[in-house]
């Protein structure tokens, strides 16, 4: 009979984010069993922080009738610089601390290993066991929001270089002394890709051309155009509007023809919310990048839509473990 009961693993993801903790149980194939979220109130310390993290993290256990002995360890995913070896956050701007141990912590109330992973790695791992990069060993996500985050999965498992701090793909320069980075360089990826970029070249193109629709359909407010607002001018017909956007998919492009001459991953996953553009994004974008990567062979990277969405901090986070 042993043979015929399908043994099913449960692995535990934790999104620790500035303001929201969520939790979740994923089994193997990536889907949440069950979540649940509390506040972060990070301003009280990571100490305490912590311990509702692992209090909401039993909680969940209990409630699926489970044990923490059905687990093998527990994934955080969080936003900052991370120490994987001893489990600490050296540093992260959403939180202000500084050298959190937050594993030794978090194993003050549940005896299990805790793992931690860069959230930007977890969503890219996530979109490489679930979503856009299912099936394959090796893949890049790239997500276009504040700025451009990313990670890169090779052979089934995140690539963090020797000291976790790889895959900061934002941070490459695509202009030689370019617009000032929040990193300290000019002329990085980010500063062009993101979505705060789009809307800084969408708001200076408004400004420059005062008969644009973008000027109309922001009722003349500057500070009300967003990163959809270029793109919904150009489908109006407007000239601005499609000048923007055609140079934003352009800076886009640039960076990735860079890591796609580099790894030729399998699969480049686009996220954030300008991917939600859709083909109107991703298929003018693929004609720039095929046109101009180095390979001319087949078969070529695929560039595909994010798919896994909210919940990738947690399922990627679940699954940081597994990479043994
Ligand atoms: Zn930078």
């Amino acid at each position: 009979l042993k043979g015929d009961v399908e043994f099913i693993m449960y692995y535990i993801g934790v999104d620790m984010g500035g303001t929201k903790i969520a939790v979740g149980i994923v089994n193997e194939k990536g889907d949440i069993i069950s979540k649940d979220s509390i506040p972060t109130y990070r301003e009280r310390g990571y100490e305490e922080v912590v311990k509702d993290m692992g209090l909401l993290i039993l909680r969940l256990i209990k409630a699926q009738k489970l044990f923490v002995s059905d687990f093998e360890y527990i994934g955080i995913g969080l936003p900052g610089s991370i120490n994987k070896k001893d489990g600490i956050l050296i540093y992260a701007n959403n939180f202000g601390y500084h050298n959190a141990p937050i594993a030794d912590e978090l194993r003050k109330y549940i005896d299990l290993p805790v793992f931690l992973e860069n959230d930007a790695n977890c969503a890219a791992l996530a979109e490489n066991v679930a979503g856009a990069a299912i099936g394959t060993q090796n893949s890049i996500t790239i997500t276009l929001g504040t700025g451009v985050g990313g990670g890169i999965v090779v052979g089934g498992k995140v690539y963090s270089g020797f000291n976790d701090a790889a895959g900061e793909i934002g941070h490459t320069v695509i202009l030689s002394d370019g617009k000032e980075c929040t990193c300290g360089r000019k002329g990085c990826w980010e500063v062009y890709a993101s979505a705060t970029g789009l809307i800084a070249q969408t708001k200076r193109a408004a400004f420059k051309n005062p008969e644009s629709l973008i000027n109309t359909l922001v009722k003349g407010n500057l500070d009300n155009i967003d990163a959809k607002t270029a793109f919904d001018a150009e489908r109006e017909g407007d000239k601005t509007g499609s000048q923007v956007v055609e140079q934003y998919i352009k800076y886009i492009a640039e960076g990735i023809i860079d890591l796609i001459n580099i790894f030729t991953p399998e699969v480049l996953v686009v996220g954030g919310g300008v991917s939600k553009e859709g083909e109107n994004l991703l298929g003018r974008l693929k004609k720039i990048v095929y046109d101009n990567i180095y390979f001319k062979g087949e078969p070529k990277t695929k560039i595909l839509e994010a798919k896994m969405g909210n919940d990738a901090g947690i399922i990627g986070a679940a699954m940081i473990g597994r990479e043994g």
